[in-house]
């Protein structure tokens, strides 16, 4: 039968995004302190100040994106998109609204669709580092986009 996925290596150095909301970012903050040596094996990014702060409370380099607010949730999906980003520790806030709404539907749209682990609570964080798959490679299932397109642009008639 014919495939419409591929597999994509994840390896055992896995780049991380942490992102948390202003009310859930002590709560980051703290895990990220608490688990600093397991994060340190891994490349970090994060949203502008989620990465500051994370990375002046660890003293582990941290890429910044910009800000959540000002697109820098977009720059995480794109990454995703591009490969350069292949796991994501994202506390959001369950009891209010963002501005950037939008943006944060779009991130987690983006990881599922590109089968990106990603955990949404404190929980689901500690479940997810003390995995054997983060000292391990691992391969993602995720659609064969190139193989999508063409049946798409041959099925095309104007
Ligand atoms: P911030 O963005 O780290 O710049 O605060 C996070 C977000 O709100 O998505």
């Amino acid at each position: 039968m014919e495939k419409d996925f591929n597999f994509v290596n994840m390896n055992a150095t896995k780049n991380i995004a942490l992102v948390a909301h202003d009310n859930c970012k002590k709560d980051l903050i703290e895990w990220s302190i608490e688990n600093k040596r397991k994060l340190s094996k891994h490349h970090l990014f994060g949203t502008g100040t989620t990465a500051t702060l994370i990375a002046k409370a660890t003293q582990l380099p941290v890429k910044a994106y910009n800000s959540g607010p000002l697109g820098g949730d977009q720059q995480i999906g794109s990454r995703i998109v591009e490969g350069e980003i292949d796991f994501i520790i994202f506390f959001w806030d369950p009891l209010e609204a963002q501005p950037h709404d939008p943006d944060v539907k779009a991130l987690l749209r983006v990881a599922v669709l590109y089968d990106i682990p990603i955990a949404s609570n404190q929980s689901t964080a500690d479940f997810l580092l003390t995995s054997p798959f983060m000292e391990t490679s691992y391969n993602r299932k995720v659609i064969d986009y190139a193989k999508r397109i063409d049946k798409r642009t041959q099925n095309f008639s104007k």
